[in-house]
């Protein structure tokens, strides 16, 4: 049975419905002979989520929201490249996670403006630093609303000409739910991507859709094996075989593997006994941090940079 109290006041009717919506068929997975009463959270997942839209659609970008980054180490412990992570200094909300704020803003589709924005400002920052301390590759998470936008390649090859990088030393991650749908126009795109320089890393992989055929036709560089099978090994045997597979497919598929979520050295040490070429992301080595200081910790010492099969290949 599924109970639902109607709300008062100005309460916002049509994000509700829906949200109930959402919880009867969670309540009804669970099978019957169950009482579920979910209109508190409802309505507090509903206010939230209705803040913080209108926190985005008035968001200001330059003051707002700044780049962080997290270094990929290699078996030798230099750093060869890192993921850039968003974060959100709201005025009033303070620092939003993007795990909450990137759906909400999916959801009213301003991603497309902060995804622009976050390009933008990695595309200078890449260049800045290969020309500062040599060869070296930045990744940056793609939406799959900002990726099937009918304008995003041209977005990108008019934001490659404005910034005057070079998309070699660019890594756009995409997740395997981009792929599902319009899958030849994704191809396409995925092409015409790969021609212009940028290699196409396959974020979370592993936790998306267990078909693995993409793999023969997508022109992919990268797999990232999701921290949720990292987190477990090398004592979880079910998890130590995901990851053992993944790791052989990308070798046997020449692919750079990275691995995120790595937090202790013995999950690092399982991995590299495994997969010497592996890089390894996580907060062992480190946070993501704002890119002054990532700069100052990773690339100002020249001896930790150094190119290798990753880097440009
Ligand atoms: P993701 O792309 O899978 O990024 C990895 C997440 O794992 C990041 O969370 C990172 O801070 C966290 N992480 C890294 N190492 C460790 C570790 O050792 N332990 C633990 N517990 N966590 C670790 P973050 O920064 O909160 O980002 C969450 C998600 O938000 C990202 O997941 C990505 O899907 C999305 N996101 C972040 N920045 C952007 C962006 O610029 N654009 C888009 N479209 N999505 C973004
Ligand atoms: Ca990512
Ligand atoms: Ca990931």
């Amino acid at each position: 049975m599924y109970l639902y109290n109607q709300p008062t006041g100005d309460a916002h009717c049509d994000e509700l419905i829906r949200y109930t919506n959402m919880a009867m068929q969670e309540a009804k997975s669970f099978g019957g002979n169950h009482i579920y009463q979910f209109e508190e959270r409802l309505c507090e997942i509903a206010q939230e989520r209705m803040e913080m839209l209108q926190a985005l659609n008035h968001s200001e970008l330059d003051n707002e929201f700044e780049l962080y980054f997290q270094p990929q180490v290699d078996v030798k412990g230099n750093t060869v490249s890192a993921e850039t992570l968003l974060r959100w200094f709201h005025p009033v909300l303070g620092l939003v996670p993007p795990g909450q704020f990137i759906p909400v803003a999916e959801e009213g589709r301003q991603i497309i403006k902060i995804g622009l924005w976050v390009m933008h400002k990695a595309f200078i920052q890449t260049k800045y630093w290969n020309e500062t301390y040599g060869e070296f590759r930045i990744s940056i998470n793609i939406s799959p609303i900002q990726f099937h936008e009918q304008s995003f390649v041209e977005l990108v090859i008019g934001l490659i000409k404005f910034t005057q990088v070079n998309p070699q030393h660019i890594t756009l991650e995409l997740t395997e739910g981009v792929l599902i749908r319009n899958t030849n126009l994704a191809l396409q795109k995925i092409q015409h991507l790969v021609s212009l320089g940028f290699h196409i890393s396959i974020d979370d992989f592993g936790t998306g859709y267990s078909s693995l055929s993409y793999l023969q036709k997508l022109p992919i560089h990268e797999l990232k094996i999701d921290q949720s099978f990292i987190r477990h090994i090398p004592d979880n045997e079910n998890d130590v075989a995901i990851v053992d597979s993944i790791l052989k497919l990308a070798h046997n598929k020449n692919l750079t593997v990275v691995a995120e979520g790595v937090e202790l050295e013995s999950q690092a040490a399982f991995l590299r006994e495994t997969a010497p070429e592996v890089l390894i992301q996580g907060y062992l080595y480190s946070k993501p941090i704002p890119a002054a200081d990532f700069e100052e910790k990773f690339l100002a010492n020249p001896s930790k940079l150094k190119q290798t099969q990753t880097s440009l290949n």
